[in-house]
């Protein structure tokens, strides 16, 4: 049976090291910013945003939410983000996707300043990813090498999988695993030999979107296996790309959901707004 790496208590351990820190800096007068964006009244963008001013509010920095009617126009989005560039006690800022159709949002990304960007979704942090010389990792794949950390699960010369190539999770994520010098197959929905591919992996991460869609006949026995979805089964409970109840047993290693990726995001997230508040402050 695989030993469950808690994304509950692996987050608690980097909040409260970036609380801890955000003292220091505070005692030197520093008080680290975040500001969250958000326009609509999409419900899961809402948990999502107070999620991220709850944990804010836990390690000491200041947040400041920019909730915007549906009907904003582009013009007035860049405008708050040009004024949020330019505002010295903001460190971060953060625009909280989707945003409605009628709003461009490579625009508002491009428009976000790389040293302010701590989802590191800005073109500009993103080649910094891809060399290997980069201010801030995107939140998500950056909290899932930490639960790999947490455990001290060596990735060198692994087979890893990634199943999934978006810009904000499957990719950055092969790249990441690259860098600590895994082996690393990206897999996507035109893959053919999915199961023969997942089943030679020594690390799968799943970010996929589809419930349950990893089964136990694609994961090799002792695998490490990394569960990135948050979905609903058909009873509308939350669940992960992974089927957790079957792969489990012939895992080494799985991350659960809830409680396992998504608490390390927003971790991520303040890890991220602490170091660009050093940057600004020190550089
Ligand atoms: P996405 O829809 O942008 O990408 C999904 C990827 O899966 C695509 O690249 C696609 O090619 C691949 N895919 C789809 N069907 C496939 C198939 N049959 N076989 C192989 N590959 C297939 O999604 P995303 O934004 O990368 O998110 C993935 C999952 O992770 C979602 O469940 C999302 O909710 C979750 N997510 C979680 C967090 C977190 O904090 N834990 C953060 C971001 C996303």
């Amino acid at each position: 049976m695989a030993k469950i790496i808690s994304g509950k208590e692996v987050s608690a351990k980097v909040r409260a090291e970036v609380k801890a820190e955000c003292e220091q800096l505070k005692a030197k007068g520093i008080h680290p910013g975040l500001a969250v964006i958000i326009v609509g009244d999409d419900p899961a963008s809402r948990v999502y945003v107070n999620n991220k001013k709850k944990a804010c509010a836990e390690v000491g920095f200041v947040s400041e939410e920019y909730a915007l009617p549906a009907e904003t126009t582009q013009e007035e989005l860049l405008a708050l983000v040009e004024q949020l560039n330019n505002k010295p006690e903001i460190n971060g800022i953060l625009c909280q996707l989707p945003l409605p159709k009628h709003l461009d949002e490579k625009a508002v990304i491009n428009a976000i300043s790389p040293m302010k960007d701590v989802d590191a979704f800005h073109p500009s942090n993103v080649g910094r990813i891809m060399i290997g010389d980069y201010h801030f990792l995107p939140c998500t794949p950056a909290g899932v090498m930490e639960m790999v950390h947490s455990e001290g699960i060596e990735v060198s010369g692994k087979n890893c999988v990634v199943i999934g190539r978006s810009n904000i999770v499957g990719k950055p994520m092969a790249m990441l695993l690259l860098h600590e010098n895994g082996t690393v197959t990206i897999c996507h929905s035109r893959t053919q030999n999915l199961k023969e591919i997942c089943s030679n992996a020594d690390i799968l991460v799943a970010a996929v979107g589809r419930p349950k869609f990893v089964k136990a006949d694609m994961v090799k026995e002792g695998a490490v296996v990394l569960d990135v979805g948050i979905n609903r089964d058909e009873n509308g409970k939350l669940c992960g790309d992974v089927d957790f109840d079957e792969v489990a047993p012939k895992a080494s290693y799985i991350t659960p959901v809830p409680g396992g990726v998504g608490p390390m995001t927003i971790a991520m997230l303040m890890k991220n707004t602490l170091k660009a508040a050093k940057i600004q402050n020190f550089h």
